[in-house]
Order: C-alpha cells, then structure tokens, then sequence
C-alpha cells in the first residue's frame, strides 16, 4: 500500500476545500491557536513514516492524553479501576454532568472527563510524583525524552474550567473522587496541556497498534488484552457522541482533543496523527474527521 502517495494526495484535495468550526475559545490559551493549521503523519508499525503539512508543529493534544493515562492506570491497576468507571459509550458531549447524578458519581467511561478526571485521582493514590510519572510515562511510550506540558495552557484552565469544577465536585459528593478536587483538577489540566507534533503523537501512539509494544524500545506497556480493550475503548467513546459517526465514516479506533488533534491506530499496520484546529460542534476537529474518513476510503482498508 503506497500510504505516502494517498496521504499526500487527500491532503492536497482537503487543502483545496472550505475548512469550518471554531477553535476551542472556551480555554483562552487555545484560542490564539491559528486555525489554518493542518498537519498530518503517518507512522507504520516498523516502517518509516512520513507526514505532510504543519506535521512538525507542536499542538495543544488535550483530551487524547486520556488513552496513555488509562494505559497507566490499566498497566498498574489491571482491572481494579473498572470498580470507579465504566466502558460503556456515553452519547453525551466530553464535558457533559447530566449521567453522572443518575448513575452516582460512576463516569461511564475513561474518555470522557469525568472519567479521565476519575484516573486522575486513582493515580494520585498510586504515584509518588504524579506530574512527573505520568511524564516520565508518555516519554517512555513516545521513545521521546523531551515531550513536556505546557504551564501555561494548564494555567488557563485552571482559571477557567468551571464545567470540569462542577464534574469534580459532584463525583465527590458521591465517594468517587478520594483526594482534594483542586490536586486533582491541576494533574488534569496538566495531562490535557502536553504538547506534541503529528509526528510525536503517531509514534507514541504506536505501541497502540503493536499489542501493547513499543516498537523503537520493544517495551511492553500493555498486553495484548489491555491492548485490545483500549483500542475496544477508543472505537466505542473516543468521540464521544460523535463516536458512532466515526467508527460509520472511518472504522478505526481513534481519539480526539480540541486542540484539534486525532489519533487512529490500525492494529499491525499503522498509527496516524492529524491536526486541524477547526472543530465542529462535538468537540472534534472538522478537517482531521474527513481526512480520516478519506484515508480509509481511499485505502479500502480498516479493521471492518
Ligand atoms: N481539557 C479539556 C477539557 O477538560 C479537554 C477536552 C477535550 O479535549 N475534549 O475541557
């Protein structure tokens, strides 16, 4: 499969379209984001890869840190965490408080905030230094010493993240949250600030379509169950009520942030990265959700 010449290709014909949506104005710092932007790489499992586009440029991944945080959590907890959060698709907005009075402070699953909020608090439980484990972590699994957050991007949603105050305060009314909600909230907003490329993000992500192995270091980070069940994850909420829509128009596992990133993972094939921070009204990046669904129509390949 000549993947360079079909990623070039569709990024050539996105170019040309009308782009829509708004960048994420709610957290200040991202909406100085240019919204041109539109980088894309392609990262084989033991192949080279290649990108197009601002692919060498860092942006804000937010919410698509939630998969190596459950990672984490699953590779240190195994199963246990699944007695404070779900796996279940929400069909609700990433943000969204309205399941969580009906079904008692239990996120339905990790990749919504609620949930990655949850993970958040089960780790400082099991971390002698959050920040930085959870760094040295993703450093680890990206083979890549030098990806770092960003203060300032944490900053401002510290300052202006009240949803995210609301989810907190009322999984802790309900016993499901342990430690201080601020403690917890600053970790969050830490992850969600970690800043990559679309290259970063593919190959951290590779371990992804790997069994739970990174490639460059052949760590293991997970095993091939783990690994399955994340991916399981990805698929079935990793767009929150957007999720259906993907796995119709792309049917790969995937995540998104408002940064504008998405990450997809074909299982023994590939991981792919892509930034456009232009996003539609899920939360997800308009142009990344057509070139993805573009890539899988144009390769007649996913894992359907
Ligand atoms: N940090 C963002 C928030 O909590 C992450 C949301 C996202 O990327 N979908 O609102």
């Amino acid at each position: 499969m000549n993947y360079e010449k079909i990623i070039s290709s569709v990024y050539q014909q996105l170019s040309e379209q009308n782009n829509y949506g708004n960048v994420a104005a709610y957290i200040p710092e991202l909406a100085k984001v240019n919204g041109a932007k539109f980088g894309v790489f392609l990262q084989p499992v033991n192949e080279i890869g290649f990108g197009v586009g601002d692919y060498n440029e860092k942006f804000s991944i937010q919410s698509i840190a939630k998969v190596p945080l459950l990672a984490l959590a699953f590779q240190l907890l195994g199963d246990n965490i699944w007695t404070r959060i779900g796996y279940e698709p929400s069909g609700t907005s990433f943000n969204s408080i309205v399941q969580l009075e009906l079904e008692r402070g239990i996120p339905r699953n990790p990749l919504i905030n609620a949930g990655a909020i949850v993970l958040c608090d089960i780790l400082i439980d099991c971390l002698n230094n959050p920040l930085d484990d959870f760094l040295d972590f993703i450093r680890e699994i990206a083979a890549n010493k030098t990806i770092a957050y960003n203060e300032k991007i944490a900053k401002s949603e510290e300052k202006t993240g009240y949803k995210n105050y609301a989810i907190i305060s009322l999984m802790k009314s309900f016993g499901n949250i342990h430690n201080d909600i601020d403690k917890v909230l600053n970790f969050y907003f830490h992850i969600c600030s970690i800043e990559m490329t679309c290259r970063e993000l593919a190959s951290t992500f590779l371990f992804m379509a790997n069994k739970g192995i990174v490639p460059d270091t052949k760590t293991q980070i997970l095993n091939s169950s783990q690994t399955k069940r994340i991916n399981a994850i990805m698929q079935t909420c990793g767009f929150y009520d957007e999720a259906g829509e993907f796995a119709f128009k792309v049917g790969l596992p995937g995540k998104s942030g408002v940064g504008g990133g998405i990450v997809a993972i074909y299982p023994s094939k590939y991981a792919v990265a892509v930034w456009s921070p232009r996003l539609n009204s899920k939360g997800n990046s308009y142009k990344g959700l057509l070139f993805l669904e573009e890539l899988t129509t144009k390769t007649a390949a996913s894992i359907f």
